[in-house]
């Protein structure tokens, strides 16, 4: 390609707009451009990185034994009604309405379409194991699309969907793609851990993360140096607190004491009370699939809501307003307890985290707004409904796996592994005769990987001042030829124009910076942009019978003329 023959609009400037690196970068490099929050144009440059991405995703699925195909964007609501999904999801659809006002969906994600594919095409055991995907738009009403390609509300996603007739055979294939997916990335050139995520109310093992680690990531992720152990925050166990819970009886039964004005762990820390705060039961008032809950931590501990989830099986939970805790317990937010003698009305379910296990000494609100409760013994003194890890690991806990401390890092979650099992193919009646011709549900499994966000992730991961540095894998063009002279029929240009050829030849993509521009401007859209190899080719060093090549990052290296075509395909093959 000829550079004044394409789309390149790099910018001097940073776009106000963007806030991380990648974003700024994806902006400056002219690769793609925005068209409204969360919706983005790929310019040339732009869309020749993703197709490589998308090649690479392609190659490895089919390897895998994964068979692509392609359903259709638009959704008809009644497969999720069917799904039980209607509802739940709702929150991120994009509903269109046909001329007769019939609503459709544009798909966020493909279970529905796949499984009522499946219920109508397959119906015995000897047409499975299948696993099918593809490469497609994906549209999401996300709450704070931002980071540009990170989260938006249109992007491209590569999503599987294996069928099997047996648990076991639905783990063969997991494993199948969790390999398929680690080599992805790799060939991305990007380092990708797999962590533990959460399974909702599935529960096992077996959903895992793709995690890019980055500063700007949306995800926290604790680890292990050891590399036995990694999560995502939301689903991560470590040994419990470094600060045991009290267990110290004082034989007193609850006994109340002013608090005026403390709402809080901090003020009932400090003085006068100097209670410290993993001395404290935090009662929360929830709203758990409508039904009001109180959830029990130690003061000194957050709530991890997806890990309550999970455990307690709900669909929908989120903090209920000072109105419904008012209704619930008789006190607002900050005097709230759970101590039977201050509890009236109607009997709420009571969740507790394990750390509080035994827990006597304790300083809990009574019920009463101004005042609290000391000595308070959690097994005399509350009716725990159910116990459960609730609480969100801290960075230096010790690993369940190892008993070296967990680290805390951020994270972009590129992809995502699941084992489904029969939700779906019972739902929607993706059912198969098995050996002995009885009916079975099919054992599903779905894998996602953000296709554009991999691409933005290569570049939030790889890059220094002065720009992107692409892996070759993924490059727009591997090679860029910087004639410093276009002057037609000079030696210099003549010389670039014969390389440029003689790579095209060869199937390198190569593109050829023909602008008359000084070699300054030049060099820097080409350290901007990123191109792996650089052949600058100037009359000085012409002279001596040389062109300069510089690998992006690296230093500029003399090279004879009639080796340069060589040597740039050893570096393009991998082979110097
Ligand atoms: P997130 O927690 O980041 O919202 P998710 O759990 O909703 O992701 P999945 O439904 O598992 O994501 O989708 C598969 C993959 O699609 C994700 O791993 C991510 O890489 C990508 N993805 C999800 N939402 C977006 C988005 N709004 N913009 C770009 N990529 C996305
Ligand atoms: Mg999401």
């Amino acid at each position: 390609m000829r550079w004044t023959q394409t789309l390149i609009p790099t910018l001097k400037e940073t776009p106000a707009e963007a806030e991380i690196t990648s974003h700024k970068l994806l902006l400056r490099a002219g690769l793609v451009r925005k068209l409204a929050g969360g919706l983005y144009t790929f310019l040339p440059l732009g869309l020749r990185a993703l197709r490589k991405v998308e090649r690479i995703v392609r190659e490895e699925m089919n390897r895998a034994g994964a068979l692509e195909l392609l359903m259709p964007a638009m959704q008809p609501p009644e497969i999720w009604e069917r799904s039980g999904r209607y509802v739940t999801a709702s929150e991120v659809f994009f509903k269109v309405r046909d001329r007769a006002r019939k609503e459709w969906i544009l798909g966020p994600t493909h279970e529905e379409v796949i499984t009522t594919l499946v219920a109508g095409e397959i119906n015995s055991y000897r047409q499975l194991p299948k696993n099918f995907y593809q490469i497609q738009t994906k549209f999401r009403d996300e709450i704070r699309p931002r980071f540009g390609l990170m989260r938006a509300k249109e992007f491209i996603m590569k999503d599987a969907y294996s069928f099997d007739a047996t648990d076991e055979l639905a783990q063969v294939s997991y494993q199948k793609m969790y390999d398929a997916y680690a080599r992805i990335f790799q060939r991305c050139g990007l380092k990708a851990i797999a962590v533990e995520a959460d399974t909702g109310v599935i529960g096992g093992k077996f959903s895992h993360e793709f995690m890019v680690p980055a500063e700007t990531g949306e995800n926290e992720v604790a680890y292990c140096e050891s590399g036995q152990y990694a999560a995502n925050i939301e689903k991560a166990a470590s040994k419990g607190s470094l600060i045991p819970t009290p267990n110290l009886s004082t034989g007193g039964n609850p006994e109340e004491f002013a608090t005026p004005g403390v709402v809080t762990i901090e003020a009932l820390g400090a003085a006068p009370y100097g209670v410290a705060a993993h001395q404290q039961i935090k009662t929360l008032v929830y709203v758990v699939d409508s039904k009001i809950v109180l959830i029990l931590m130690r003061g000194d501990d957050q709530l991890n809501e997806v890990k309550f989830m999970a455990k307690a099986g709900a669909t929908q939970v989120r903090p209920a307003g000072v109105e419904e805790c008012f209704g619930a317990l008789g006190a607002k937010p900050g005097s709230l307890g759970a101590v039977k003698s201050t509890m009236t009305g109607d009997k709420i379910q009571i969740f507790a985290d394990e750390s509080l296990r035994g827990a006597k000494g304790m300083t809990t609100g009574a019920n009463k707004d101004g005042f609290h409760l000391r000595h308070v013994e959690i097994d005399r003194d509350i009716e725990v409904t159910q116990w459960f890890d609730l609480r969100t690991v801290k960075a230096g806990e010790l690993c369940v796996a190892t008993g070296q401390p967990l680290k805390i890092g951020r994270a972009i979650e590129v992809g995502h592994i699941f084992k489904l099992g029969t939700k779906y193919s019972e739902k929607l009646n993706a059912m198969f005769l098995d050996e002995s011709g009885k009916q079975q549900p099919a054992v599903m499994g779905c894998y996602g990987i953000g296709v554009t966000r991999t691409l933005q992730a290569i570049i939030e991961q790889s890059n220094d001042k002065d720009g992107i540095i692409w892996p070759l894998s993924v490059a727009p063009y591997a090679v860029c030829l910087t004639p410093l002279s276009i002057v037609a029929g000079s030696p210099v240009m003549a010389l670039a124009e014969k390389i440029y050829a003689e790579l095209e030849a060869q199937g390198v993509d190569v593109i050829l910076d023909d602008r008359d521009e000084r070699p300054g401007v030049k060099f820097k859209d080409s350290e901007l942009i990123g191109f792996p190899i650089r052949v600058g080719i100037g009359e000085k060093s012409l002279a001596k019978g040389e062109v300069e090549l510089k690998l992006r990052g690296g230093v500029l290296t003399p090279v004879k003329v009639e080796e340069a075509v060589a040597k740039v395909l050893e570096l393009v093959k991998g082979t110097a």
